[in-house]
């Protein structure tokens, strides 16, 4: 079995265009990438997601790492588990300003990997009770706003955390679905010649 898995631009746009077309459906308004990894997907799937004669979907940043965390204090490698720390979060004034308020909205979330689903259930809980609260101060509690997930992979295993069911049977779009391995994405790549031959092997390209 090969240990890492490698994926060139070519092929990571020809995922995007082709999830493009399912994630039409669910017609965002918004794109909400995690950066780093989502940045890239997230601007190539605008291109395929705009409508002639309609404005491009903006896409906002937020910012999440995983750090590792000891889970009571004690040192004991059981307890040891990830904790999503917020980097970069929305700016809702400048969003209301420039946009409009997510309240009622469609919002496509965007990342590279859904490995062990911690930051995507992270994302989409936070960002819901930022949005509810949002609603009842302004008491609009009736309109009815839609998360939605993109990834280029997802990986096949247990997962750690949990995504609402409506979200998973609906509105969860995976380009592929992957084993449990490492994959390198070409933004992370130091030689891209060495990486995209890789790519090229494995017939990812
Ligand atoms: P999570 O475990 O929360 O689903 O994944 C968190 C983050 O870990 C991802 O957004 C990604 O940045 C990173 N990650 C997890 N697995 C891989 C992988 O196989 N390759 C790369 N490049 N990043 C990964």
């Amino acid at each position: 079995m090969v240990e890492k898995l490698y994926f060139s631009y070519n092929h990571i746009h020809k995922l995007c265009k082709e999830s493009a077309a399912k994630i039409k459906e669910f017609k965002p308004d918004i794109i909400i990438s995690i950066g780093g990894g989502g940045n890239i997907p997230s601007r190539i799937l605008r291109t395929f997601l705009k409508q002639q004669g309609s404005k491009n979907i903006p896409i906002q940043v937020i910012g999440l790492s995983l750090y590792e965390s000891l889970g009571t204090g004690s040192y004991d490698e059981s307890q040891i588990g990830k904790e999503v720390i917020r980097t970069q979060w929305l700016d809702f004034g400048a969003l209301d300003q420039h946009f409009d308020s997510l309240i009622g909205k469609n919002i496509l979330i965007v990342d590279e990997v859904d490995d062990t689903r911690t930051t995507l259930h992270y994302a989409v809980s936070e960002l819901e009770k930022d949005v509810k609260e949002q609603a009842e101060r302004l008491n609009r509690l009736n309109e009815d706003t839609k998360f939605a997930i993109f990834v280029l992979h997802n990986k096949d295993k247990p997962k750690k955390a949990e995504l609402e069911p409506k979200i998973i049977q609906d509105r969860y779009y995976a380009a592929r679905t992957v084993p449990d391995q490492w994959l390198c994405y070409p933004w992370d790549a130091e030689d891209i010649e060495f990486h995209t031959e890789q790519a090229i092997k494995q017939g990812y390209n």
